[in-house]
């Protein structure tokens, strides 16, 4: 089955340099991307078109969320919606500014504030600081974006609990640049790199990630929790047998010190 993937996008007050380079905008480009191995089904949101509904987010393994200018105007009740599904294993997946999202900053509980330097653009050396993980396949020891514009720490997010990328500016600059949480049965994805005016989806190693990214994020099968007051577990290893010793009082546990019943 295909992994459905949704694409809400800001996509309001694009720079003409943006369209330049994205004719279809960033959301475009990523769809393309993800679409391109064939098992991944996107569909795409913004902010004035039609709005995200329950079912929509019902209908989606993996959100993938960006905004840049505009984030104050989304609407709670969609960040409700958003956080609830990723506690219940919806994926959710952000980038750049999309640091000061609100649904990024409620799974965060922080600010989300960070540090940068918008121009001029430099060279981003982006090391790979967790081999193995899945996010991180094909990528070897890093790789390098020519062009994007710089962030730095300290960023206000909750300590990673998988830190993945790591990147290096031409001014000294460092930044947790792929961070990975677990929110509920949700899992959560942040990378750094997406400036509107670099070129940096067309970048065959930011592509990989992204797919990646989104196949490490898909919800995956686990344990239906049953909340609230419970019993104690019955641990006789014969249910049948009758009780040689009682512990506690309304539960007892049967038989569990004769050992001539149980070889
Ligand atoms: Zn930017």
């Amino acid at each position: 089955m295909n992994l459905r993937v949704s694409l809400w996008f800001e996509h309001r007050d694009l720079p003409a340099k943006s369209l330049e380079i994205y004719p279809d905008g960033m959301q475009g480009a990523i769809a393309g991307c993800l679409e391109a191995p064939g098992d991944i089904a996107c569909r795409r949101f913004t902010m004035d078109g039609p709005p995200m509904a329950a079912a929509d987010l019902d209908a989606t393994d993996v959100l993938i969320w960006y905004g840049h200018l505009h984030h104050r105007a989304v609407d709670d009740r969609l960040v409700d919606l958003v956080w609830k599904r990723v506690l219940e294993g919806m994926g959710f997946i952000t980038f750049h500014s999309g640091h000061f999202s609100k649904p990024f900053v409620r799974l965060m509980g922080t600010t989300g504030q960070l540090s940068y330097r918008a121009q001029p653009h430099e060279r981003e050396v982006v090391w790979n600081v967790c081999p193995g993980h899945p996010i991180a396949q094909g990528i070897g020891e890093g790789f390098v974006i020519p062009q994007e514009e710089v962030y730095r720490e300290f960023h206000d997010i909750a300590a990673p609990e998988e830190l993945v990328f790591l990147s290096s500016f031409e001014g000294g600059e460092a930044f947790r640049s792929g961070c990975c949480w677990r929110r509920g049965a949700g899992r959560v994805f942040y990378f750094r790199w997406g400036h509107e005016t670099c070129p940096t989806f067309h970048q065959p190693e930011v592509r990989r990630v992204l797919v990646n990214a989104v196949r490490w994020a898909a919800p995956v099968d686990r344990m239906a929790f049953e909340a609230g007051p419970r019993k104690p577990l019955d641990l006789r290893r014969d249910p049948t047998a009758e009780p040689t010793l009682v512990i506690g009082g309304s539960h007892p546990l049967k038989g569990v010190l004769d050992p001539k019943k149980y070889r």
